[in-house]
């Protein structure tokens, strides 16, 4: 069996994150959608939140999962015995990060295949945090997210 963890703040979840779990969860025999959890950070949507929606927006695939994690990915991994973390890349910054990121990975736990995803063109424009910035204004975020997520968006920006 085929597992994969997708990891990120999903805050909120973009049609670009959907874009990247659609077709991950068609090669992949289960994905699972990891919602990060970091005390550090200052999150827009709670993690209770972020869960809800993304349960809400792949309800009609079965072998994606929703769960959070307020630890280390390869901690987290290595309790769900996967092996396989997944990464968007929209870019070449985006591919310089997560470069970065997958070699601090890869010297936490040697076993960790990180593997990167391109963006379909129309999604790579499509970032969370200028979403976010967009509806603070009361901008239309029509076609950035889905319609849930522009919502719910509303209500934090009323
Ligand atoms: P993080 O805070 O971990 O960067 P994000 O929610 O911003 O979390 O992103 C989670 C993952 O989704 C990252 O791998 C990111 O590169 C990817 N991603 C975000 N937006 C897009 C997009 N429009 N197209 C493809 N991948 C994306």
């Amino acid at each position: 069996m085929l597992k994969a963890a997708f990891p990120g703040s999903f805050d909120p979840p973009t049609l670009g994150h959907i874009n990247i779990v659609r077709r991950a969860a068609s090669i992949f025999d289960e994905l699972v959608l990891v919602v990060a959890e970091n005390r550090q950070k200052k999150y827009l949507f709670s993690a209770a939140e972020r869960v809800s929606m993304l349960r809400e927006l792949v309800k009609d695939r079965e072998n994606v999962l929703v769960e959070t994690c307020d630890t280390l990915i390869v901690d987290f991994l290595r309790r769900r015995n996967i092996r396989i973390l997944l990464r968007g890349v929209r870019g070449i910054d985006d591919f310089a990060y997560e470069f970065e990121l997958s070699m601090m990975n890869k010297a936490l736990d040697h076993r960790i295949e990180t593997i990167f995803m391109t963006t379909d063109p129309e999604y790579f424009v499509l970032r969370s945090s200028s979403i976010k910035e967009l509806a603070s204004f009361h901008g239309d975020t029509t076609g950035m997210v889905p319609p849930l997520v522009a919502e719910a968006l509303k209500v934090k920006y009323p």
